[in-house]
């Protein structure tokens, strides 16, 4: 369900990153789905650089084995190795979804219980080449 676009490749998929980026407001939880490759981090990527302005694409790290990184109050989680929700929550995460943090979240399912009502959803599904369907 929900609207859907074609991104061709990846600048296509940091440009409505960008689009995506303008219309955040502290307080926001969005969630990145799709599988190894999709394109989330690409995606995450897009929106930290445009919200954070002296930081370029090469700054920003998949935070596969940190599990999170933070840019100002842009908190960047990617949770495919957390071993269940109580280690985020025990891990003090939770107050980043909240204001004054922005979170951008990898592979939320595990912490499905903890997002918020209004978490801001987009999955990503892999075409041919690069073609990209961003839901
Ligand atoms: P994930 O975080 O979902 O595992 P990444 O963003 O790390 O995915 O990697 C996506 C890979 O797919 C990158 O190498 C990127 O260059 C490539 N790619 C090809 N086409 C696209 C597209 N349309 N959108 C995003 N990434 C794309
Ligand atoms: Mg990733």
């Amino acid at each position: 369900m929900g609207n859907s676009l074609t991104s061709l490749n990846e600048i296509q998929t940091l440009q409505f990153a960008h689009e995506v980026a303008k219309t955040l407001k502290c307080g926001d939880v969005v969630c990145l789905r799709g599988d190894l490759g999709a394109g989330k981090t690409t995606f995450a990527k897009g929106i930290i650089s445009a919200l954070v302005s002296e930081l370029h694409l090469d700054d920003i790290a998949s935070p596969t084995f940190v599990t999170m990184n933070l840019y100002k109050n842009i908190a960047h989680f990617d949770l495919y190795r957390l071993k269940d929700s109580n280690v985020f929550i025990e891990s003090g995460f939770e107050e980043y979804l909240e204001e004054p943090y922005i979170a951008i979240i990898e592979w939320p399912d595990i912490i499905e219980d903890l997002l918020p009502k209004n978490a801001i959803n987009f999955t990503i599904e892999c075409g041919v080449d690069g073609l990209r369907r961003i839901v």
